[in-house]
This record gives structure tokens, C-alpha cells and sequence, in this order.
């Protein structure tokens, strides 16, 4: 098979192309858009963001498989040509990294290292209140690949679980809530917040006045999926009044985070620049590899994004 890598960004396109083609020696891997040479010859494209318009001019294109786990800058915009299957990322080093991220804000909190590190400055030695590890109670929005491994772990940590999904997935340890009306009783009980779904119509703004005013007072927040997921006026209005204590962001609604936006210099804001999970070409690849040998079986590639809900 001809395989296509288009990325306009990547930075990592040597390490890519080296990996795919030590993964799959038996197939041609070109890179866009110096080497594209006959597109017709085409049959899978592997992409992070292509350009607009490029997919469209693939005439035998046959799959579209993302180095990305969040889809949403491929669906709805016109970018995948209708009736082709888009395959998004899942892989281990993925899990695996987003896991530590979630794990290291957890016990952050948890153990309050935010509220020392402020203590810290003032010179005020001040031990705070005691809370067993049964007893703090973690809420993960999306049991999905990502949400679910995290959730495994704090659970094996001692961490009190709960989890918020469309529909019931039920974990050993994990108190389950399914849908819009479950999720205010989730959030009621929730301290530690972290957000795993994906960007959708429907999870849009999802982090706003109504949801985060129903986390207790003094509720910590972590958001590692979309920046979307965030109304930025009403986390700062939640963290400015005292009803949220902290928030950890990983992603924002504009990347890079303009250096004039209130969140770099809140003293209640932890920030990172998108690196809670950032796709290992070298494990990635590998997935890539199953997928096309999948295709050349005559099977779909793994993993395949439901165009209508969006991820
Ligand atoms: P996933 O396996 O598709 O999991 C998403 C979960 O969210 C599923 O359990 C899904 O439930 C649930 N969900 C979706 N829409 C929902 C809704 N409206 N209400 C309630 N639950 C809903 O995705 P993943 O691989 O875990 O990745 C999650 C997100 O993490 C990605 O979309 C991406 O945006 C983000 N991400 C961030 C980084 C980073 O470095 N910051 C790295 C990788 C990924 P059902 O399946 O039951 O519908």
C-alpha cells in the first residue's frame, strides 16, 4: 500500500517517517508534500492536521488514521471526504502519560502543595486540615480510554472514584453516573475534578458558571482533554470568589495561550502547554502498522470515529 504522512506542524516528521517505515517495511510511506508524487497510489493517509482541501484530492483514499487521540479538528470541518473512515489514536504510551499527568494534579491537591506553595511565600508554617485518601473523592468526566485507565488508577491508589459518561460503563471500584441528569449529583460530590471527554457540540462550554458552582466549595479542577470544555470568564469568576480552590489547565481555547490572558498570571492557576499526553511516534507507529495490516486483510483499522457524535 501507498501510505501518505500529512502534517503541517509536525516537528517530529523525520522521527515519524523513520518510524513508519521501520514498522511497515513491505509498504511505501511518502511524506507530504515533497514526496506526494502520484496521488492516485494513495490508499491510507496518516494525518495530525492537514491542510484543508488536501484529503479531497486523494481519489482512492480508503482510510484517514489520526496521530491524535481528540479528533475534533478533523470532524465537522470539511477536512475528511465524506464516506471515509477516520481511525483516531489509542495507544499505551498515550494512556500511560495522560495517567501520570492526572495522577501528579490528584496528589497535588489532594495533599494541598498548592496551598503550601502560597504558605511557602508568606513564611507561614501552617499544617493543613487532614484528609485520608479513602475519603477525597476524584470525579472523572469521560470513562473512555483516557478517563478509564486514569480512573483504574486512583482507584488502586485509595482515591474514592467516581465517573461521568453517556452511557453506563461500568468499573470495578468506580461509582458510575450516566448522562445530563446525573451529572449534577456528580459534580456535587466531586473535590477533584478532571475533565477526559472529548470536544463535542455537546461537551462545549461544559466547564461553566451552573457546572462548576455545583462542585463543593473548595473543589480543585483539572482539565487535560480541550480547552473548549473550559468557559474561561466562569472558571476565573469561580477561582476569583473562593468557591474553587485551584485549577490545573493543560489546554486552552486558543494554543499557544496568548501571553496577555488572565490564566498565565493567576495565583490559583497551574498552567503546561499541552504536553499532558503528547502522541510517542515510536508506540504510535506501531498502532499504525496493526491498522494497515488490518486494511490489507480486508478489515477496518481499529478505533474508528463515530462522524455523527463527533469522537
Ligand atoms: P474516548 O475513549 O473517546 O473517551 C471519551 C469518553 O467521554 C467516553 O467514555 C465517552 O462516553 C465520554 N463522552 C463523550 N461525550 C460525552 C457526553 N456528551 N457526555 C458524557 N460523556 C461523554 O477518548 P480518550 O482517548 O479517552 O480521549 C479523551 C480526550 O482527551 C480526547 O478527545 C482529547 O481531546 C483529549 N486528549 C488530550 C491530550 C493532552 O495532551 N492534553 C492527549 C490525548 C487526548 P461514551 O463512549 O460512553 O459515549
Amino acid at each position: 500500500m501507498v501510505i501518505l504522512f500529512m502534517d503541517r506542524n509536525s516537528e517530529n516528521k523525520e522521527i515519524w517517517l523513520g518510524e513508519l517505515r521501520k514498522n511497515l517495511p513491505d509498504h511505501e510511506i511518502r511524506a507530504w508534500p515533497e514526496e506526494t508524487g502520484d496521488r492516485a497510489q494513495i490508499e491510507i493517509a496518516v494525518v495530525g492536521a492537514p491542510a484543508p482541501g488536501e484529503l479531497e484530492r486523494l481519489p482512492n483514499l480508503k482510510a484517514v488514521l489520526s496521530t491524535w487521540a481528540g479528533v475534533d479538528r478533523l470532524v465537522g470541518k470539511g477536512i475528511i471526504p465524506d464516506g471515509i473512515p477516520l481511525a483516531r489514536m489509542v495507544d499505551r504510551s498515550l494512556r500511560a502519560d495522560m495517567t501520570l499527568f492526572v495522577i501528579h494534579w490528584v496528589l497535588h491537591f489532594h495533599r494541598e502543595i498548592h496551598r503550601y506553595g502560597e504558605l511557602q511565600r508568606e513564611a507561614r508554617w501552617e499544617p493543613q486540615p487532614y484528609c485520608e485518601t479513602a475519603g477525597r473523592r476524584v470525579g472523572i468526566m469521560g470513562l473512555g480510554v483516557l478517563g478509564g485507565d486514569a480512573a483504574g488508577k486512583l482507584v488502586g491508589l485509595g482515591f474514592d472514584v467516581a465517573g461521568w459518561d453517556a452511557i453506563e460503563r461500568p468499573m470495578e471500584g468506580v461509582t458510575g453516573f450516566v448522562g445530563q441528569d446525573r451529572l449534577p449529583p456528580f459534580l456535587e460530590r466531586t473535590e477533584i475534578l478532571v475533565s477526559l471527554l472529548p470536544l463535542t457540540p455537546q461537551t462545549e462550554g461544559i466547564l461553566n458558571r451552573r457546572t462548576l458552582s455545583a462542585l463543593p466549595r473548595g473543589a480543585c479542577v483539572i482539565s487535560c482533554a480541550r480547552g473548549g470544555h473550559v468557559v474561561d470568564a466562569d472558571l476565573l469568576e469561580a477561582l476569583d470568589s473562593g468557591h474553587l480552590d485551584a485549577a490545573a489547565l493543560d489546554v486552552f481555547r486558543e494554543e499557544p495561550l496568548p501571553a496577555t490572558h488572565p490564566f498565565w498570571r493567576h495565583p490559583r492557576v497551574r498552567l503546561t502547554p499541552h504536553v499532558a499526553a503528547a502522541t510517542n511516534p515510536r508506540t504510535a507507529a506501531e498502532e499504525i502498522a496493526e491498522d494497515v495490516r488490518r486494511m490489507v486483510a480486508g478489515s477496518p483499522p481499529r478505533h474508528l470515529v463515530d462522524m455523527a457524535r463527533g469522537y
